[in-house]
């Protein structure tokens, strides 16, 4: 089983900022530099033959039909036998990412790292808003558990979602219960990079203190019990960085995340 990366450079769903269509080519300048090697935490090489595979930006035209777009280039990949790792782009991905996923693999969970819940029914009139997108998936249907984490802005209107579909929320302040409720079976793991504190991650449309360290995140996705199946990152705003610290910190997990993947699918039976 092969990981394939996908760009998916698209903001227009974006409510304050644009800036995250750039973000895949900054990225990729930063996974394959000279500055590190290629190995991950678990030792992998993500250069070993048949683990990594670049299959470039999806061709999106940022209006409506990208939605569609998105799912068939995620589902192709899947047909193919691949895992995906998408490099965003806005959260507003993530419901095309999932359509695919949750046609591929009925009853997957999803981890959700953010620090906002992205559960408004419409945002400034767009249903497609990157504050929606999990309002969209949890509509759609075919998932199992929504667990979020590192959430520190839930509005009523995104508890009433919460609430109705029985989401798990976790606060900022909450990573140790948040730990015991990460799911099992096949998980999808969805990360906003304003989950992360601004200290770490500045390079962000909306910067909210307060937030999980690169560490805890990493460690967070080692603790889960299920096999993971897809990633994303998302949000990152190259206009908004300081000396590319952001694109390093996205970088480290893309590599991380389909680390975890490759091993994941490819484990020996005991
Ligand atoms: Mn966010
Ligand atoms: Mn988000």
């Amino acid at each position: 089983m092969t990981v394939a990366l996908l760009g998916l450079p698209t903001d227009r769903n974006s409510s304050f900022q644009r800036g995250p269509a750039k973000a895949p080519a900054a990225i990729r300048a930063e996974l394959f530099n000279e500055s590190g090697n290629t190995y991950t935490e678990t030792g992998l090489d993500l250069r070993g033959p048949g683990v990594l595979e670049d299959a470039g930006d999806a061709a999106l035209f940022e209006d409506d039909g990208d939605v569609e777009r998105i799912t068939e280039a995620i589902a192709a990949r899947l047909r193919a036998g691949h895992a995906v790792v998408s490099l965003g782009g806005d959260h507003s991905v993530t419901f095309p990412i999932l359509k695919a996923y949750a046609a591929a693999v009925p009853g997957i969970g999803i981890v959700h790292f953010d620090a906002h819940p992205d559960m408004y029914p419409s945002f400034q009139g767009n249903p497609l808003s990157h504050a929606s997108p999990f309002a969209r998936i949890l509509e759609n249907g075919g998932i199992g558990r929504l667990v979020q984490i590192g959430i520190r802005t839930m509005t009523p209107p995104q508890q009433r979602v919460a609430d109705r579909y029985d989401v798990s929320v976790f606060g900022a302040w909450q990573l140790e219960a948040a730990r015991a409720a990460l799911p099992d079976g096949p998980v999808y793991v969805t990360l906003d990079l304003d989950g992360l504190d601004p200290a770490f991650a500045p390079g962000v449309s909306h910067r909210e203190p307060g937030g999980l360290s690169v560490r805890e995140v990493l460690d967070l996705v080692a603790s889960i019990p299920g096999r993971i199946v897809g990633a994303d990152v998302v949000e990152y705003n190259p206009d908004r960085d300081i000396d590319g610290m952001t694109a390093a910190v996205a970088a480290k997990f893309v590599r991380e995340f389909a680390a975890r993947i490759y091993n994941d699918a490819n484990a020996k039976a005991p």
